[in-house]
This record gives structure tokens, C-alpha cells and sequence, in this order.
């Protein structure tokens, strides 16, 4: 009995982790909008650092090596959760960490001198992904519900939940791979990819609950969703990835 509890345990807890992830297309995606926006001198130096890898190919990293233990320090750090008519400042800080001060540390790192090559790549990496994670609007949402993770849904004839809809099913569904899917996105001249880049980290994640509590409401718990929903809510998912590109190049930019 005690086995089959704990083999339950491990189902349970290793799919709520898989629910965590932006699909992987998505974050190449991001990672491909980003490579082509880098600095002559950002692209030199990462290139260094990842040992030749591209931004797409490493934006996985921080998902996989979730199922190591070894790094579970780092999985409270692809999420910040908290009440939908709150401020971030506001709230007392997760002892966890989350996306924000997750960001932070990456950046202090992969910045200091004194960092090793290693430690530089892996938090070079775990930053890459992270500003993608940041831009998928259910990895700002509410606690209570996991980030949408509770709310249970059908997409099309099978089970998901609002999390796993913004996170996979709409990118799956589109059917696209990274590379078409970068290409896809609306062209922008270079002063709307300036405004884009405007702000701050923080001010990202404001932007990213706003939608969020759009999200929330544009569901009734149960509900089956189908074309329709893809097609009501695509504009927005592809605007995000879209700004979660240009936005990462702007962090790679600055901290090279
Ligand atoms: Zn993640």
C-alpha cells in the first residue's frame, strides 16, 4: 500500500511539474527572435559561453533538468504566484525564490568577474529560459490554483487544465515547428521593437499578471475548448513570445 501511495505521489507530483513548462517550442522560439536581435559583441560571448550551442537549443535546459534532484533548489524559480489584485513589491517574498529573484541572481552571476565558465554557462542558460517562462502569462498567475494548474478543462476530446492550454496545448496545436514559428511573427519596425524593449523585469511580470487575469476569465471551469478558443486568444500567446524574444536579446544585450 505504502508503495503504491508513493508511486502515486511521484505520478502526481512528476506530471504537475511537466505542467510547468512553456512547451518547447516555445521557448526555442523565443530563444530564435532573441538570437537574431543580439549584439555583434553579445553574440561573440555567449557563443563562448554555451560553447557554440544557440540561444534556441539551450532554452530547454532549466526544464530538463528538473527530474534531477540534485537541482530542485531552482524549480520554485520558472513561477511567481500571487493574488490577482496585488503588487509584487507588495508581497512577501517567496523563501523559495521565484521567476523574479530567480532572474536576478542569473544576472548577477553570468555579470561577476569572479563567476567560473561553468557556474557563467548554467546561469546564462536558466536565464534564457526564464525570461521565456516569464512571458507566458499562467506562470504569473494566482496560488491558489497552481498558476491555472487546478483548473480543469478539456482541450478538444482530452483532459488539461488552463496552465497546460497556454503553456502547450495552443503552441501544439498550431502545429508549427520553432524556426516557422519565429518567422511567423508579425514584422516590426525598429522603434516598436524599441518600446517592446522597454521597462523593466518587474515591470514585464506586471504585464504578464495583467493578461493573466484576462486569462483567468476567459474560462468557466470544465469548459471543452476548441478552435475557437485558439482563435480568440493566438494574437496574444504569439504576442508574448514575440516580446519574450526581443526582451531576452535586451537583457543578453546589456549584461554583454
Ligand atoms: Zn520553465
Amino acid at each position: 500500500m505504502k508503495k503504491i501511495t508513493l508511486l502515486l505521489f511521484f505520478i502526481v507530483h512528476l506530471s504537475y511539474a511537466n505542467d510547468m513548462i512553456w512547451s518547447k517550442t516555445g521557448h526555442r522560439a523565443i530563444g530564435e527572435v532573441a538570437q537574431e536581435h543580439l549584439t555583434k559583441k553579445a553574440k561573440r560571448a555567449i557563443e563562448k559561453l554555451l560553447d557554440g550551442e544557440s540561444l534556441a537549443e539551450v532554452a530547454n535546459f532549466a526544464d530538463e533538468i528538473k527530474a534531477d534532484r540534485k537541482y530542485r533548489e531552482f524549480s520554485a524559480w520558472h513561477y511567481v504566484n500571487y493574488p490577482a489584485d496585488a503588487k509584487y513589491g507588495d508581497q512577501k517574498p517567496s523563501e523559495n525564490g521565484d521567476l523574479i529573484t530567480g532572474i536576478k541572481k542569473c544576472i548577477a552571476i553570468v555579470k561577476d568577474d569572479n563567476s567560473s565558465k561553468e557556474d557563467k554557462s548554467f546561469y546564462l542558460k536558466m536565464l534564457i529560459h526564464l525570461i521565456g517562462d516569464l512571458h507566458q502569462p499562467m506562470h504569473v498567475g494566482r496560488l491558489e490554483d497552481k498558476g491555472g494548474n487546478d483548473i480543469q478543462l478539456q482541450w478538444f476530446d482530452n483532459g488539461s487544465n488552463l496552465h497546460r492550454v497556454w503553456d502547450s496545448n495552443m503552441i501544439k496545436e498550431y502545429g508549427m515547428s520553432y524556426t516557422e514559428l519565429a518567422a511567423s511573427f508579425p514584422k516590426l519596425s525598429r522603434k516598436q521593437e524599441k518600446a517592446i524593449q522597454k521597462g523593466t523585469v518587474l515591470d514585464w511580470v506586471e504585464e504578464s499578471q495583467e493578461i493573466a487575469n484576462k486569462v483567468y476569465e476567459s474560462v468557466e471551469v470544465g469548459e471543452k475548448l476548441r478552435y475557437r478558443y485558439s482563435y480568440l486568444w493566438w494574437g496574444t500567446l504569439e504576442k508574448q513570445l514575440q516580446k519574450g524574444g526581443l526582451r531576452l536579446a535586451k537583457v543578453l544585450n546589456e549584461l554583454f
